[in-house]
Protein backbone atom coordinates (compact mmCIF):
# COMPACT_ATOMS: atom_id res chain seq x y z
CA UNK A 1 0.00 0.00 0.00
CA UNK A 2 1.42 3.50 -0.99
CA UNK A 3 0.43 6.32 1.38
CA UNK A 4 1.39 9.76 -0.65
CA UNK A 5 0.63 12.39 2.07
CA UNK A 6 1.42 15.40 0.75
CA UNK A 7 0.89 16.76 -2.78
CA UNK A 8 -0.85 20.08 -4.24
CA UNK A 9 -3.72 20.62 -6.65
CA UNK A 10 -5.00 23.94 -8.65
CA UNK A 11 -6.05 25.43 -5.15
CA UNK A 12 -2.59 26.30 -4.56
CA UNK A 13 -0.02 26.08 -7.28
CA UNK A 14 -0.30 23.02 -8.48
CA UNK A 15 -1.77 23.21 -12.34
CA UNK A 16 -4.47 19.76 -11.98
CA UNK A 17 -8.10 19.82 -10.44
CA UNK A 18 -8.47 17.68 -7.51
CA UNK A 19 -10.65 14.86 -9.88
CA UNK A 20 -7.19 14.68 -11.79
CA UNK A 21 -4.92 14.27 -8.82
CA UNK A 22 -7.18 11.61 -7.67
CA UNK A 23 -6.99 10.14 -10.70
CA UNK A 24 -3.56 10.42 -11.26
CA UNK A 25 -2.69 8.84 -7.82
CA UNK A 26 -5.02 5.63 -8.30
CA UNK A 27 -3.29 5.33 -11.69
CA UNK A 28 -0.20 5.34 -9.85
CA UNK A 29 -0.71 2.71 -7.07
CA UNK A 30 -1.58 5.42 -4.37
CA UNK A 31 -3.95 3.44 -2.00
CA UNK A 32 -4.14 6.41 0.76
CA UNK A 33 -3.62 10.41 -0.56
CA UNK A 34 -3.72 13.37 1.21
CA UNK A 35 -4.01 16.95 -0.46
CA UNK A 36 -2.13 19.42 0.96
CA UNK A 37 -2.32 22.82 -0.51
CA UNK A 38 -0.74 25.65 0.55
CA UNK A 39 -3.18 27.79 3.71
CA UNK A 40 -6.33 26.22 1.52
CA UNK A 41 -8.20 23.44 1.70
CA UNK A 42 -10.93 24.27 -1.16
CA UNK A 43 -9.73 21.55 -3.06
CA UNK A 44 -10.24 18.55 0.11
CA UNK A 45 -14.35 17.79 -0.79
CA UNK A 46 -13.94 17.99 -4.17
CA UNK A 47 -11.04 15.60 -3.80
CA UNK A 48 -12.96 13.16 -1.28
CA UNK A 49 -15.58 12.59 -3.68
CA UNK A 50 -13.35 11.97 -6.38
CA UNK A 51 -11.66 9.28 -4.21
CA UNK A 52 -14.77 7.66 -3.04
CA UNK A 53 -15.75 7.32 -6.77
CA UNK A 54 -12.00 5.85 -7.31
CA UNK A 55 -12.12 3.61 -4.95
CA UNK A 56 -9.00 5.48 -2.84
CA UNK A 57 -8.73 6.31 0.56
CA UNK A 58 -8.66 10.22 1.22
CA UNK A 59 -7.18 12.02 3.87
CA UNK A 60 -7.79 15.86 4.47
CA UNK A 61 -4.58 18.22 4.39
CA UNK A 62 -3.11 21.64 4.38
CA UNK A 63 0.28 22.68 4.29
CA UNK A 64 0.78 26.09 6.28
CA UNK A 65 3.73 28.68 5.88
CA UNK A 66 5.13 29.25 9.11
CA UNK A 67 8.25 31.47 10.61
CA UNK A 68 10.99 29.88 12.32
CA UNK A 69 13.52 32.04 13.44
CA UNK A 70 14.36 34.44 10.69
CA UNK A 71 13.24 31.64 8.00
CA UNK A 72 10.16 29.83 6.51
CA UNK A 73 9.01 26.66 7.44
CA UNK A 74 5.79 24.23 6.12
CA UNK A 75 4.06 22.47 8.13
CA UNK A 76 1.44 19.87 7.10
CA UNK A 77 -1.37 19.43 8.82
CA UNK A 78 -3.06 15.69 8.20
CA UNK A 79 -6.54 14.82 9.37
CA UNK A 80 -7.80 18.26 10.29
CA UNK A 81 -11.49 18.62 10.50
CA UNK A 82 -12.39 21.09 7.73
CA UNK A 83 -15.03 22.20 8.89
CA UNK A 84 -13.47 23.29 12.52
CA UNK A 85 -13.96 27.03 13.28
CA UNK A 86 -10.42 27.50 14.13
CA UNK A 87 -8.88 26.02 10.93
CA UNK A 88 -11.23 28.28 9.18
CA UNK A 89 -10.16 31.28 11.13
CA UNK A 90 -6.24 30.39 10.51
CA UNK A 91 -7.19 30.25 6.56
CA UNK A 92 -8.77 33.41 6.66
CA UNK A 93 -6.01 35.24 8.60
CA UNK A 94 -3.38 33.63 5.90
CA UNK A 95 -5.36 34.76 3.09
CA UNK A 96 -5.37 38.67 4.77
CA UNK A 97 -1.64 38.52 5.33
CA UNK A 98 -1.12 37.53 2.10
CA UNK A 99 -3.74 40.30 0.50
CA UNK A 100 -1.79 42.83 2.67
CA UNK A 101 1.47 41.73 1.49
CA UNK A 102 0.07 42.01 -2.28
CA UNK A 103 -1.64 45.75 -1.72
CA UNK A 104 1.76 46.54 -0.36
CA UNK A 105 3.62 45.35 -3.32
CA UNK A 106 0.92 46.20 -5.56
CA UNK A 107 1.15 49.74 -3.65
CA UNK A 108 5.32 49.73 -4.62
CA UNK A 109 5.03 49.03 -8.22
CA UNK A 110 2.79 51.65 -8.46
CA UNK A 111 5.20 54.03 -7.06
CA UNK A 112 8.30 52.52 -9.56
CA UNK A 113 5.97 53.12 -12.54
CA UNK A 114 3.49 50.22 -12.94
CA UNK A 115 0.36 51.48 -11.77
CA UNK A 116 -1.56 48.53 -13.28
CA UNK A 117 0.42 46.10 -11.53
CA UNK A 118 -2.31 45.46 -8.59
CA UNK A 119 -4.98 45.07 -10.88
CA UNK A 120 -3.01 42.68 -13.74
CA UNK A 121 -1.34 40.90 -11.18
CA UNK A 122 -4.98 39.85 -9.68
CA UNK A 123 -6.48 39.28 -13.21
CA UNK A 124 -3.36 37.11 -13.82
CA UNK A 125 -4.54 35.29 -10.32
CA UNK A 126 -7.58 34.21 -10.96
CA UNK A 127 -9.62 32.36 -8.22
CA UNK A 128 -6.03 31.32 -6.75
CA UNK A 129 -4.11 32.89 -4.56
CA UNK A 130 -2.69 36.29 -5.56
CA UNK A 131 1.54 36.11 -4.99
CA UNK A 132 4.95 37.74 -6.05
CA UNK A 133 4.99 35.40 -9.62
CA UNK A 134 1.85 36.77 -10.26
CA UNK A 135 3.74 40.44 -10.23
CA UNK A 136 6.43 38.89 -11.83
CA UNK A 137 4.31 37.50 -14.75
CA UNK A 138 2.57 40.69 -15.26
CA UNK A 139 5.78 42.93 -15.59
CA UNK A 140 6.93 39.75 -17.97
CA UNK A 141 3.21 40.79 -19.66
CA UNK A 142 3.57 44.27 -20.25
CA UNK A 143 7.04 43.92 -21.64
CA UNK A 144 8.59 45.40 -18.76
CA UNK A 145 11.31 42.70 -17.95
CA UNK A 146 11.81 39.49 -20.58
CA UNK A 147 11.54 36.98 -17.67
CA UNK A 148 10.12 36.08 -14.68
CA UNK A 149 13.96 35.47 -13.35
CA UNK A 150 14.56 39.28 -14.26
CA UNK A 151 11.40 40.48 -12.40
CA UNK A 152 12.56 39.37 -9.32
CA UNK A 153 16.18 40.50 -10.02
CA UNK A 154 14.78 43.98 -11.16
CA UNK A 155 11.49 44.73 -8.82
CA UNK A 156 10.09 41.79 -6.44
CA UNK A 157 13.84 40.17 -5.21
CA UNK A 158 15.23 40.86 -1.86
CA UNK A 159 16.01 44.54 -1.52
CA UNK A 160 14.56 45.86 -4.94
CA UNK A 161 11.88 48.41 -4.81
CA UNK A 162 8.81 46.13 -4.67
CA UNK A 163 10.30 43.99 -1.90
CA UNK A 164 7.55 43.53 0.94
CA UNK A 165 8.94 41.43 3.70
CA UNK A 166 6.13 39.60 4.95
CA UNK A 167 6.18 37.88 8.87
CA UNK A 168 4.25 34.75 8.49
CA UNK A 169 2.49 33.46 11.70
CA UNK A 170 5.01 31.34 14.43
CA UNK A 171 5.21 27.57 13.80
CA UNK A 172 4.03 27.08 17.39
CA UNK A 173 0.94 29.27 16.52
CA UNK A 174 0.34 27.23 13.18
CA UNK A 175 0.95 23.97 15.52
CA UNK A 176 -2.11 25.03 17.85
CA UNK A 177 -4.20 25.50 14.59
CA UNK A 178 -3.88 22.51 13.65
CA UNK A 179 -4.40 20.98 16.45
CA UNK A 180 -7.40 22.95 17.24
CA UNK A 181 -9.05 21.42 13.81
CA UNK A 182 -7.96 17.82 15.11
CA UNK A 183 -4.99 16.93 12.68
CA UNK A 184 -1.89 15.76 13.28
CA UNK A 185 1.44 18.23 12.75
CA UNK A 186 4.05 17.09 10.55
CA UNK A 187 7.18 18.95 9.47
CA UNK A 188 7.64 18.98 5.48
CA UNK A 189 10.19 18.62 3.90
CA UNK A 190 13.04 19.67 6.05
CA UNK A 191 16.43 18.85 3.94
CA UNK A 192 14.58 21.49 1.77
CA UNK A 193 15.37 24.65 4.29
CA UNK A 194 19.38 24.55 3.55
CA UNK A 195 19.95 24.42 6.71
CA UNK A 196 23.09 22.25 8.32
CA UNK A 197 22.36 19.33 10.13
CA UNK A 198 22.88 21.08 13.89
CA UNK A 199 20.44 23.96 12.70
CA UNK A 200 17.97 21.12 11.01
CA UNK A 201 18.39 19.06 14.98
CA UNK A 202 17.57 22.73 16.31
CA UNK A 203 14.68 23.21 14.13
CA UNK A 204 13.40 19.60 15.06
CA UNK A 205 13.42 20.54 18.88
CA UNK A 206 11.45 23.37 18.49
CA UNK A 207 9.15 21.42 16.42
CA UNK A 208 9.32 19.14 19.50
CA UNK A 209 8.93 21.84 22.24
CA UNK A 210 5.94 23.23 20.04
CA UNK A 211 3.66 19.96 20.32
CA UNK A 212 4.70 18.80 16.65
CA UNK A 213 3.76 14.97 16.19
CA UNK A 214 6.36 13.95 12.71
CA UNK A 215 8.69 15.01 10.49
CA UNK A 216 8.14 14.09 6.66
CA UNK A 217 11.32 12.05 6.12
CA UNK A 218 10.71 11.18 2.79
CA UNK A 219 9.85 13.89 0.10
CA UNK A 220 9.43 13.00 -3.47
CA UNK A 221 12.93 11.01 -4.94
CA UNK A 222 15.84 11.37 -2.31
CA UNK A 223 18.96 9.15 -1.45
CA UNK A 224 17.85 6.37 0.98
CA UNK A 225 21.23 7.74 3.23
CA UNK A 226 19.11 11.32 3.25
CA UNK A 227 15.92 8.93 4.59
CA UNK A 228 17.61 7.01 6.85
CA UNK A 229 19.34 10.22 8.75
CA UNK A 230 16.06 12.00 8.80
CA UNK A 231 14.43 8.78 10.00
CA UNK A 232 17.22 9.36 12.83
CA UNK A 233 16.46 13.16 13.51
CA UNK A 234 12.70 11.90 14.28
CA UNK A 235 13.41 8.58 16.02
CA UNK A 236 15.64 10.12 18.80
CA UNK A 237 12.79 12.53 19.48
CA UNK A 238 9.71 10.25 19.60
CA UNK A 239 8.68 11.74 16.56
CA UNK A 240 6.63 9.93 13.88
CA UNK A 241 7.53 9.33 10.29
CA UNK A 242 5.53 10.73 7.35
CA UNK A 243 6.28 10.69 3.46
CA UNK A 244 4.68 11.91 0.43
CA UNK A 245 5.92 13.11 -3.03
CA UNK A 246 4.71 17.01 -2.95
CA UNK A 247 3.59 16.38 -6.13
CA UNK A 248 2.65 20.00 -8.17
CA UNK A 249 3.14 19.16 -11.78
CA UNK A 250 3.07 16.29 -13.93
CA UNK A 251 6.22 15.05 -15.64
CA UNK A 252 8.65 16.56 -12.81
CA UNK A 253 9.55 12.87 -11.83
CA UNK A 254 11.33 13.80 -8.48
CA UNK A 255 8.06 15.07 -6.99
CA UNK A 256 5.62 12.29 -8.89
CA UNK A 257 2.53 10.82 -7.14
CA UNK A 258 3.36 7.90 -5.09
CA UNK A 259 7.12 7.84 -6.80
CA UNK A 260 9.40 7.86 -3.52
CA UNK A 261 11.50 5.34 -1.57
CA UNK A 262 9.71 2.62 1.29
CA UNK A 263 9.53 4.60 4.91
CA UNK A 264 12.27 2.18 6.78
CA UNK A 265 10.71 -0.58 9.13
CA UNK A 266 12.64 1.00 12.03
CA UNK A 267 10.29 4.19 11.14
CA UNK A 268 6.60 4.97 13.13
CA UNK A 269 4.47 5.97 10.67
CA UNK A 270 2.52 8.63 10.80
CA UNK A 271 -0.69 6.82 9.61
CA UNK A 272 -0.56 5.13 12.81
CA UNK A 273 -2.46 8.46 14.21
CA UNK A 274 -4.74 8.73 11.31
CA UNK A 275 -6.34 5.38 12.08
CA UNK A 276 -4.25 3.07 9.49
CA UNK A 277 -2.76 0.01 11.14
CA UNK A 278 1.00 -1.24 11.08
CA UNK A 279 -0.37 -4.56 9.22
CA UNK A 280 -1.58 -2.02 5.93
CA UNK A 281 1.99 -0.97 5.67
CA UNK A 282 4.27 -3.63 5.60
CA UNK A 283 3.98 -4.48 1.95
CA UNK A 284 4.32 -0.75 1.49
CA UNK A 285 6.33 0.99 -1.38
CA UNK A 286 7.33 -2.55 -2.39
CA UNK A 287 6.77 -1.28 -5.64
CA UNK A 288 8.76 1.93 -6.24
CA UNK A 289 11.62 0.32 -3.85
CA UNK A 290 14.10 0.45 -6.95
CA UNK A 291 13.25 4.19 -7.24
CA UNK A 292 15.30 4.81 -4.14
CA UNK A 293 18.73 3.76 -5.78
CA UNK A 294 17.76 6.90 -8.34
CA UNK A 295 18.29 9.44 -6.09
CA UNK A 296 17.33 13.50 -6.28
CA UNK A 297 18.39 14.16 -10.28
MN1 LIG B 1 4.18 24.56 -3.53
MN1 LIG C 1 6.45 23.07 1.12
MN1 LIG D 1 4.13 21.20 -0.70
Amino acid sequence: MIFDLHCHTYFSDGILSPEAVVARAKARGVAVLAITDHDTIAAVGIAQKAAGDAGISLISGIEFSSQWGRGGVHIVGLGVDIHSPALLAAIEFQEQSRNARALAIGDRLSKAGFPGALAGAQALAGSGTLGRPHFAQYLVAIGAVKNINAAFKKYLGAGKPADVKYQWPLMDQVIAWIHAAGGVAVLAHPAKYELTRTKMCALADSFVAAGGDAIEVISGLQPAAQTEDLLRIANERSLYASCGSDFHIPDQPWQELGSFGRLPAHAKPVWELLGYNQQQSLTLFSQTDALVSVGVP
